[in-house]
């Protein structure tokens, strides 16, 4: 039996493909990948049979056009299903938010973007090429962005680097905890092109799809995290690699202006941590009324202390639930000041809440609760790492609405 959605299409209004997306999604979560996901995050595997089913339901592409074959979900629709499947296995939704980004940005956010006439052209000439692939052949794109110093938090131009070629670029640097390292077919890598004569800049960002099978790319180091191990976020690295002009996913400048003009992008890791959510809340009712398959059939539920501990994990969820489906519901191109503090502080409130529930959860279930053969002990794993998620980890969102409530744009004490 399927559980019931996290956001009833009644009661949230949902759109007729919302409902549709985040029905598949819970199908899939519940009837296949929850009865994985132990295994992915135990030995610390890519979810592939995920992946295949995924890729059968069109899940894979349904940000794509749908002209491209796609179900042209925008933002909102994207982030319902991936919190549906976030609730079943927490790594098979973080990793397809990696894999979902190459086709939300290069598609609805894109396209709401001020763009001339000839990027706009190439923009839409290079990006059938990648919907083609994901469509037809289930192609993996991933998302490496981090390397390791200030530019995945926003502040220096990338550090890996793009020279000019003829037909292309070539492509040197290192991205850490590459989500699918070894599992996508493309690394949508983000990098600075170096122009003669010009300090590199971040408006010069280059988003490029990397074949995984090019000469010069290595896939290096370990992956024994604490939580979301079915990452496989393990060390990528770029050795003089060519890469064809073709496989721009958008044009020089382009992810500069959506960055800048469409800060919702980077709401899109929260997803995951709002299904992880609703799991902790939905296991502590089940644990609590005896009902987790495979427990003795105790009830706990009598107790005062017990009924106070789940519904002070209800308002938490509540408040985290009604925030999030507001700042998904506004994304848009240029938001206003409230909107992107919004959108801060959702983020911070989303992460932080799934950390907070698992770990209520497990004071309030108790010892046997915690044990390795029940999914709570590995939701809360899961749960820490969301707040770790750069540019917009835990941190900095509240160091971006301390500083952007307190001082307009330009203004400055000295
Ligand atoms: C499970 C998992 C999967 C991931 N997958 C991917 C992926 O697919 N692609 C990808 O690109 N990255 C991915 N990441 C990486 C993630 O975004 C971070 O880059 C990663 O956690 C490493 O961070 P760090 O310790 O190097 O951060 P650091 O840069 O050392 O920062 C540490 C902390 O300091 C704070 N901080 C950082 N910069 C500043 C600043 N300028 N001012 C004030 N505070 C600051 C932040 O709160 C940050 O959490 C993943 C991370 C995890 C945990």
């Amino acid at each position: 039996m399927t559980d019931a959605p996290i956001f009833d299409p009644h009661a949230w209004k949902l759109t007729d493909l919302e409902a549709d997306m985040t029905a598949r999604a819970r199908a899939l979560g519940k009837e296949k990948f929850a009865d994985r996901a132990e295994k992915w995050d135990r030995e610390a595997i890519f979810p592939t049979d995920n992946y295949k089913d995924m890729h059968e339901a069109g899940l894979l592409g349904i940000c794509i056009p749908e002209e491209h074959g796609g179900f042209g979900a925008g933002m909102r629709a994207y982030c319902l299903s991936a919190a549906e499947i976030g609730r079943y296995c927490g790594a098979t939704a973080l990793t397809w938010n990696m894999h979902i980004c190459s086709t939300l940005w290069t598609g609805t956010l894109a396209d709401d973007l001020e763009l001339t006439d000839e990027q706009r052209a190439r923009h839409k000439a290079g990006r059938a090429l990648h919907y083609k692939r994901i469509v037809e052949e289930g192609a993996l794109y991933s998302q490496p962005f981090s390397g390791g110093g200030a530019a995945a938090a926003g502040f220096q131009p990338f550090s890996t680097q793009a020279r000019s070629t003829e037909g292309g670029y070539i492509v040197s640097g290192k991205k850490i905890f590459a989500s699918l390292a070894g599992h996508a077919d493309y690394y949508g890598v983000l990098c600075t092109h170096i122009i003669e004569g010009k300090k590199p800049s971040r408006s010069d960002t280059l988003y490029l799809a990397i074949p995984a099978k090019a000469n010069g790319v290595k896939v290096v180091g370990d992956w024994d995290p604490l939580g979301m191990r079915g990452t496989v976020s393990r060390t990528l690295l770029f050795e003089d690699v060519f890469v064809a002009a073709s496989e721009e996913l958008m044009p020089q400048g382009v992810y500069f202006q959506a960055a800048s003009n469409w800060p919702h992008m980077f709401l899109t890791l929260s997803p995951t941590y709002m299904g992880i959510s609703q799991a902790a809340y939905d296991f502590t009712v089940a644990y609590l009324r005896g009902e987790v398959p495979g427990t003795p059939p105790i009830k706990r539920r009598m107790y005062p202390t017990k009924q106070i501990a789940v519904a002070e994990m209800r308002v938490k969820l509540e408040a985290a639930k009604s925030l999030w489906f507001q700042a998904i519901s506004e994304a848009q191109c240029k938001p206003s000041k409230e909107q992107v503090l919004r959108a801060y502080a959702t983020n911070h409130l989303v992460m932080e809440t799934a950390n907070e529930l698992c770990r209520l959860a497990i004071r309030t279930c108790g010892g046997q609760s915690m044990l390795k053969s029940l999914p709570l002990e590995r939701l809360y794993r899961d749960s820490r790492c969301g707040s770790l998620m750069l540019p917009w980890t835990a941190e900095l969102c509240l160091d971006r609405i301390g500083r952007e409530a307190l001082y307009e744009p330009g203004e400055s004490d000295d």
